[in-house]
């Protein structure tokens, strides 16, 4: 059975093309209609509890010496700034100075510590964001002579001045993978990195000159021992943090034996659906958050939403017994 995935909600159209004319950017950064979210050593500024979009009225007519300006985006309808907002990014340098001119309402802000509370619209240019500005902090100088290049094309492209190479950001795929075996249960992790009751899907880097299916099945192998016999493809999330593309996979295998490596992977566990809920809904398991890919493929798997101890209508579930 081929289960599709909709269509994603366009709510930014990033005028790839017109964003590269000569002068686009200039033109944008002489219009007060713009608005302006600002990064700061990869954090965001975020304003009365939303990503902040700034009236460059309320900046300093000049941001300090080393700010990178980047053309975002134009909204679209239901992004929530009104339609056609032009916005663009300031990437202010790792020493900005004296930041007195941040508004007191607002704060820098990591993405992790406020995307449960971001809308869709001001998650998807959070994201973009992030991402540029990673790439922007990054690779200032020519990988073949290591020479400083310049920032071009509203942002989007670096040149080196002596050699006239071009270099854009660059993203890396990773793969990640729900496991499902014998019976329909779904195999879960616990990393060494988390707490001992939190599972997720397993994920790894796709290497140099691998296909995104090669990984899954080399990943899958590698950390739980697990020998996968077909994937389906499901769906992919921008991952800037630094800069990772991941691509979301569901992996069957028919044997339920697991081998944890040990490195990364301290344990694993088969849980049914009925387990998982229950696990979750009392509090005894955790799961990755509602943004993450990770959940969107346990959630396919499971055929549904699942409930947490802190939703609203987990009362009614654990009276109606779904935690024994
Ligand atoms: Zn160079």
């Amino acid at each position: 059975m081929t289960i599709l995935s909709p269509s994603p909600e366009t709510l930014l159209d990033r005028q790839c093309e017109q964003r590269s004319e000569l002068g686009y950017l200039e033109t944008m950064l002489e219009s007060s209609a713009r608005r302006v979210v600002i990064f700061h050593r990869g954090k965001a500024l975020m304003s009365g509890g939303a990503l902040g979009y700034f009236d460059p009225a309320t900046l300093p007519a000049v941001p300090p010496a080393g700010t990178i300006s980047v053309y975002l985006a134009k909204t679209l309808e239901g992004h929530g700034l009104p339609s056609g907002t032009d916005v663009l990014l300031q990437v202010l340098p790792y020493d900005a100075g004296d930041l007195a001119w941040v508004p007191a309402d607002a704060e820098f802000s990591g993405y992790r510590d406020v995307a449960s509370s971001l809308s869709a619209g001001d998650v998807e240019i959070f994201i973009e964001a992030q991402a540029v500005a990673n790439w922007h902090a990054t690779h200032t100088f020519c990988p073949r002579c290591g020479t400083l290049t310049e920032s071009l094309s509203s942002g989007w492209m670096r040149r080196c001045p002596k050699d006239g190479s071009e270099h854009f950001p660059r993203t890396d795929p990773a793969v990640i993978v729900a496991i499902v075996g014998p019976d329909d249960k779904i195999l879960l992790a616990n990393n060494f990195a988390w707490p001992e009751n939190k599972y997720s899907t397993v994920a790894g880097f796709v290497e140099a000159g691998e296909s995104g299916e090669r990984a899954a099945v080399r990943e899958i192998a590698e950390e739980v021992g697990v020998v996968l016999e077909s994937l389906s493809y499901v769906d992919s999330q921008a991952w800037p943090f630094p800069r990772s593309l991941m691509l979301g996979y569901m992996g069957y295998t028919s044997s339920s034996v697991s081998t944890p490596d040990r490195v990364e992977v301290r344990a694993t566990r088969w849980f049914s659906r009925e387990e998982l809920q229950a696990e979750v809904l009392s509090g005894r398991a955790s799961i990755p958050g509602r943004l993450s890919i990770a959940r969107e493929l346990v959630e396919r798997w499971y055929g549904g939403r699942i409930v947490e101890a802190d939703d609203s209508d987990a009362a009614e579930l654990i009276a109606s017994g779904a935690t024994a």
